[in-house]
């Protein structure tokens, strides 16, 4: 059985590696839309994680999933009762295709605003042509769509009373970023952290790239700056990152604590850090 395992997980990753441009059936399997905290909730598919912001003066989008994902974000955000005219801001935690390639179309349906990460704008408006990594790869590329406000580190997005931090953690794209916002629900302030786990992808060495020399200290400075940070709600780009469905399971009661997880949190980027500073030390090793 183990050996099975192993050989379809080697047979699996070697496919990855050939084919450069991850990709997985939970990215486009449908998941019914939750509340996760106060204003905050849950439009995604079963993997790709895509969080309605809702204020009184509209609504905030994180994450648009793939383009064909979109008509089950649409459905998710009018199942809650919510209007997608009322979307006014769009955003994504990096101009990955998994991430943005819905926008092009959110935007047209909505008419709401792009905000980005000054350092992604580029992978937005050339559609992936200039991803470091996948720019070569015609499956990462999508609809390129112009970005209205420019994101740097700390500025803040605010609409109908909920204030946004925007927290740069390059690494994984240029301008990968986290967002953090505080949550009061039941005589209680939650510390919300959508976070950009510093993931590294098939094919990228972290040692250096020519379209990304800078990437080893990008990736160092955003382990700093995430071990650093107090998060009580952790969630992040992928459903799989912060464990969502071991936390969650479709018709759970609403439960303001289910998803404060600090320690969780913690072990994930010290993980991810190991991962990135072995790799580091084998890609020097080898030159
Ligand atoms: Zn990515």
């Amino acid at each position: 059985m183990l050996t099975r395992l192993l050989l379809f997980i080697s047979l699996t990753v070697s496919a990855f590696a050939q084919q450069g441009v991850p990709n997985s059936p939970d990215w486009t399997k449908p998941f019914p839309p939750f509340k996760i905290l106060g204003n905050i909730y849950w439009v995604g598919t079963w993997d790709l994680s895509s969080y309605l912001i809702t204020t009184p003066q509209g609504n905030i989008l994180i994450n648009s999933g793939l383009a064909e994902t979109v008509p089950l974000i649409k459905a998710g955000v009018e199942q809650l009762g919510f209007k997608m005219s009322d979307t006014k801001i769009l955003m994504a935690t990096h101009g990955h295709f998994d991430h943005v390639a819905g926008l092009a179309d959110l935007q047209k349906m909505t008419g709401a605003k792009v905000v980005m990460s000054e350092e992604d704008v580029e992978l937005l408006e050339s559609g992936g042509k200039k991803d470091f990594r996948f720019g070569e790869e015609p499956r990462a590329r999508f609809t390129p769509v112009k970005v209205d406000r420019k994101l740097k580190d700390g500025d803040k997005i605010e609409l109908g009373g909920t204030v946004i931090t925007a927290h740069h953690h390059p690494g994984h794209t240029k301008g990968a970023t986290s967002f953090t916002l505080d949550v009061r629900e039941a005589g209680k302030t939650y510390h919300v952290g959508i976070m950009n786990m510093a993931s590294i992808n098939p094919g990228v060495k972290v040692s250096g790239m020519p379209m990304f020399p800078g990437i080893a200290q990008a990736y160092a400075q955003t382990f700093h700056d995430q071990k650093e940070m107090k998060i009580d709600v952790w969630l992040a780009s992928h459903a799989a990152q912060f464990g969502l469905h071991d936390k969650y399971k479709p018709g759970d009661p609403y439960n303001p604590e289910r998803f404060v997880d600090p320690k969780g949190y913690h072990a994930a980027v010290e993980k991810l850090e190991k991962t990135y500073q072995d790799q580091l030390a084998a890609e020097r090793k080898t030159k």
